[in-house]
This record gives structure tokens, C-alpha cells and sequence, in this order.
């Protein structure tokens, strides 16, 4: 089956947020979708096996390998990038959903994929959650608890091309004290949102 063709009713807005891996972006994303209901989540495709507490269709579409490489060769992933070893993607079925529904959309993606979501609609409003340094970084990473030290290696590793990638962005927002980036994060958003 083909996807239906995208008719925007142009009032949808795309948001990215984007950051290395432990910056607080999920964290800040949460606390976005709580404070505007009229947000919401771009739930991504994964190889990855789900984490505990986690709901497939909600936080992600477990998919196996296979699965997924299929969708990749019909063309449903508006981008995909294999990262630490697993595949994740933005399904255009979801984006064409909410852009023919007029629905704001919130995406947690990669940097790459913010980039590529950017290229596929410019309008899109991309913001970069940076760490205030590498050993901070570091040390929300660990206290998570949720990676092996050889996981926490490869996380660490891609930061340098994350924030060599920062200034494409169109924000920049440094979460050293979480309640300050939250409300820096709110009100681009909230701008973004308003646009006509
Ligand atoms: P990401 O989604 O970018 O990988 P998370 O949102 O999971 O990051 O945050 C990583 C860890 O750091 C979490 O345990 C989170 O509770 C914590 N955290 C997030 N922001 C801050 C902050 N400003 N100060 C202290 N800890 C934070
Ligand atoms: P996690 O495994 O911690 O949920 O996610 C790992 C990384 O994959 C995070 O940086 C997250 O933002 C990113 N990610 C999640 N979904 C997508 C997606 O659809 N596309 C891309 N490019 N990255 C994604």
C-alpha cells in the first residue's frame, strides 16, 4: 500500500530537539510535551530491544532488522542512520499524519537525522541541547545507569561530531541548571508554535 500524499494544512509545526547522548534532551522533551498539549511525540522506528518501562508504538516501533531494512528499500523513513550499533528512523507516515492533521510534532532524533529532517522541511525549528562540559556529560551518562561501560565508550565517542555539528542548528541551549534550559527551551518553542 502507498502512503496517502501529503496535503499540509500548513498550521503543523515540526520541532527537533537533537544533543550527544546524555545532555537531558529526553528529559527536556518530556517536560515539553507536558507543558504544550498541542505537542506531540514523533514516536521513531528501532532495532534496538526495548528498555524496560518502555511501550512499543509509544516510546518507539520495535522492529526487527529485517523489518526494518524492508521499510528502508519502500521508502517509509523520511531519514534512518544506524547509531551505537542499532538502526532508528522517522517514519513519513507519522510526519504526513500529523502535518495532514495540522498537529505539532516533536521529534528526539540524532544530529544527523535533525539535519536530514531539516533538509526534508526547512521550516522545521532545530534545537541543539548542549552539555555544559564533557566531564559533566560524562558523569549524568554513568549515574543513568543505563549502559554498559562499553555502550557509555561508544556514546562518548560520537560526541566531538555531535558538537562540531551545533552551529547548523538554529538554538543552542546549554542545560547546566535544568529548570533554567527548560524554560530557554519552552520559550523558542512556544515562539516557534505561534508563527503563522
Ligand atoms: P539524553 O536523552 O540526552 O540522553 P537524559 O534526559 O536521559 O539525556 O539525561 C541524562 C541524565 O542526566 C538523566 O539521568 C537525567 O535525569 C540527568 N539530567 C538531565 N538534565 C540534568 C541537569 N540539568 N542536571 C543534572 N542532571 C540532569
Ligand atoms: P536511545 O537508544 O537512547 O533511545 O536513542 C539513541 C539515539 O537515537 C538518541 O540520540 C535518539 O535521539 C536517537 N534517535 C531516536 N529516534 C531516532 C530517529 O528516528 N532518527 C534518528 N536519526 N535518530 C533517532
Amino acid at each position: 500500500m502507498t502512503d496517502a500524499p501529503l496535503v499540509s494544512s500548513g498550521r503543523g509545526k515540526l520541532v527537533v530537539v537533537a544533543a550527544p547522548s546524555g545532555s537531558g534532551k529526553t528529559t527536556i522533551a518530556r517536560e515539553l510535551l507536558r507543558r504544550n498539549p498541542s505537542l506531540r511525540f514523533s514516536v521513531s522506528a528501532t532495532t534496538r530491544p526495548m528498555r524496560r518501562g518502555e511501550v512499543d508504538g509509544g516510546d518507539y516501533f520495535f522492529l526487527t532488522p529485517e523489518e526494518f531494512r524492508r521499510r528502508v528499500s519502500l521508502g517509509h523513513f523520511v531519514e534512518w542512520e544506524e547509531i551505537y550499533g542499532n538502526l532508528y528512523g522517522t517514519l513519513q507516515s507519522e510526519v504526513d499524519a500529523a502535518l495532514r492533521q495540522g498537529k505539532h510534532l516533536l521529534f528526539d532524533v540524532d544530529v544527523k537525522g535533525a539535519l536530514s529532517i531539516k533538509r526534508a522541511y526547512p521550516k522545521a525549528c532545530l534545537i541543539f541541547i548542549r552539555p555544559p562540559s564533557m566531564e559533566v556529560l560524562e558523569q549524568r551518562l554513568r549515574a543513568r545507569l543505563t549502559e554498559d561501560a562499553e555502550a557509555l565508550g561508544r556514546r562518548l565517542e560520537r560526541v566531538p561530531m555531535e558538537l562540531a555539528q551545533a552551529p547548523l542548528f538554529d538554538f543552542q541551549v546549554v542545560n547546566d541548571v535544568l529548570t533554567k534550559a527548560i524554560e530557554e527551551v519552552q520559550s523558542i518553542v512556544h515562539s516557534h508554535l505561534q508563527k503563522s
